[in-house]
Order: C-alpha cells, then structure tokens, then sequence
C-alpha cells in the first residue's frame, strides 16, 4: 500500500511541461493548477505572441515557473522547450498535451467536403505533436527515472459526432498514438494516458458548430445530468500524472459524468 507522509505533497521536486494554455478557460491551466497544488515546478508554452501576455499573467503566479514559446507544427521550436527545460530543471516527470486545431472551414462544412490541407493541418496539431513531443522530452523523463505525459481527447474519436468531423478523425488518431507510445515507452518507465472529456465552454470548443446545443445535450443526457467541471477534468489529470496513476498507460479515461456510457 502506498502511504502518504503527513504534510508531503504528491508532486513536490517533480517537474512537468504544459502545452495549451491560452487563457484561465483553458483546460491545460486548470490541469496545471492542480499540478502546482501538489508541489509541481511547472513550465509553459504559449502559441504565439499573441497568447504570450495572458499565459505569463497566468503562469507568472506560480513559483519558479518557466514560459516559453512553442508552435508545435515547429520541430525547432519543440527542441528548443526541452533544451530550456533541461537547462532550468535538468529532468521531467511530466508533460500535458492539450492542444489541438481544424480549419474552421473544415469544421463548418459537411465532413465529405473536408480538405487535403484542412485534414494535415488537424492531423499535425492535435495527434503528431504528441508522438514529436514525447521524443523530445524521452531524454528528459530517462533522467528521471520516468514519467508519464497526458492528452486531451473527446469521444467524436470513436464516434461519429455532428460537427466534430475532422477533428474526431484527428483525435482517433491521437488516442492511437497514446497506446502506441504507451507501448514503446512502458520499458522505460515513461506513461502514456488521455482523458477524454466532456464538453467546456473554452476557446478552442466555441469553433465546433453547435456547440452550445452540445453542451445541452450532454447535460441532459449523461447519467450525472449534468456538464463535467474544469477541476473534474484537473483532478483526473492530476490522478493519471501522479504515483497514484502509476500502474496506468496507454488508457482512454473518461471524464463525462458518464455521458459515452449512455445508449437511448
Ligand atoms: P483552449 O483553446 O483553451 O486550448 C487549446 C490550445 O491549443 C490553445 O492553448 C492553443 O494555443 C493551442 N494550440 C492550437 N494550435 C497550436 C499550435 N500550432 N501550437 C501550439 N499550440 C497550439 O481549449 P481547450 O478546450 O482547453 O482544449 C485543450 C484540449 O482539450 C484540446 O486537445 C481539446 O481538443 C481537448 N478537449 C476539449 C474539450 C472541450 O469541450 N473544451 C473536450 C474534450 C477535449
């Protein structure tokens, strides 16, 4: 059994990387948070300089955090977070991924009509980042002795939601890349888990057509009757990204108040 000594935070000296922060709606912040509760020294990247204000304005508050740029459709740009990392913590325990894009136009139109460009660019952002994250911070989290890195999915990855489309198809292959990463990197002690959420009202969820309809439906129909809260979805990070996760990888967990269990 594992004992927690009195006063000990479950996170203190460790260090973790988090992707997706655009705002104090975005659900990378509230995961962070929870982290940097449990005495996590976290670092963070914003997309662009147009999020970099409201990312240190958030990020800035937590002691001896660490912000830095990072498109990731960028290879340099990832290298250079680590390198940084590297250099500040000199290990990793933990990265979070929460971070995905379409083309509005691919989002807003009927899925057939969905473009060659519209579907890379979803594919790159929101699934093939993670596989080229994960390589970057594998040298970081050896020198840890492991770790474990999480991603944010949605159930439009196995089933066929209204104007989810490219995304859905993105995020099916996202939660492919989490077991196939959970596989390669389980010998080395590094986890690999999503969670799939239900649907909050964040900036990237208002370009999803109907999404407020959504948000109605779900609450009427999952069996909680009710939408998921962000400090739901933080405290399932926190689990799956702590030792109280630890004999966990490659997992899809949902965190819906029950929504994808519901048939009629
Ligand atoms: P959000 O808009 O707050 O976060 C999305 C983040 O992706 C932003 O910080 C944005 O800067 C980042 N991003 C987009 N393109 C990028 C790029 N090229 N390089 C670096 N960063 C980039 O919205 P959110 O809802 O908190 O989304 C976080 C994650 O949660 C996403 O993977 C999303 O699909 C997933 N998710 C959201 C919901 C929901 O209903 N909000 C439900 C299930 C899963």
């Amino acid at each position: 059994m594992m004992s927690r000594a009195m006063n000990k935070l479950l996170l203190e000296g460790k260090t973790g990387v988090i992707f997706g922060v655009a705002n104090k709606r975005s659900i990378a912040w509230a995961i962070a948070q929870s982290l940097a509760n449990e005495g996590m020294r976290l670092a963070f990247t914003y997309q662009g300089d147009r999020l970099k204000e409201s990312v240190e304005a958030l990020a800035g508050g937590l002691k001896g955090s660490l912000i830095l740029p990072c498109d990731v459709t960028s290879d340099e740009e990832i290298n250079a977070v680590f390198a940084a990392v590297d250099k500040e913590f000199g290990k990793l325990e933990a990265v979070v991924h929460s971070v995905a894009f379409a083309p509005r136009e691919d989002l807003e139109t009927d899925f057939i009509n969905t473009s060659r460009a519209g579907f890379k660019t979803a594919h790159d952002i929101s699934a093939y980042s993670l596989v080229a994250i994960s390589k970057a911070a594998l040298p970081l989290m050896e020198k840890a002795g492991g770790g474990s890195i999480l991603a944010l999915t949605y159930l439009g990855a196995s089933r066929a939601v209204e104007g989810y489309n490219v995304m859905g198809v993105a995020k099916a292959s996202l939660e492919a890349s989490v077991r196939y990463l959970a596989a390669n990197l389980g010998p080395k002690n590094v986890r690999v888990n999503a969670i799939s959420a239900g649907p909050v009202n964040t900036l990237a969820a208002r370009g999803i057509k109907g999404f407020t309809g959504m948000l109605h439906h779900h609450a009427e129909k999952a069996p909680m009757r009710r939408n998921v809260e962000l400090e739901e979805i933080a405290n399932a990070g926190l689990f799956l990204v702590s030792p109280m996760g630890s004999g966990i990888t490659g997992e899809v967990m949902f965190v819906d108040c029950g929504y994808n269990i519901v048939g009629l």
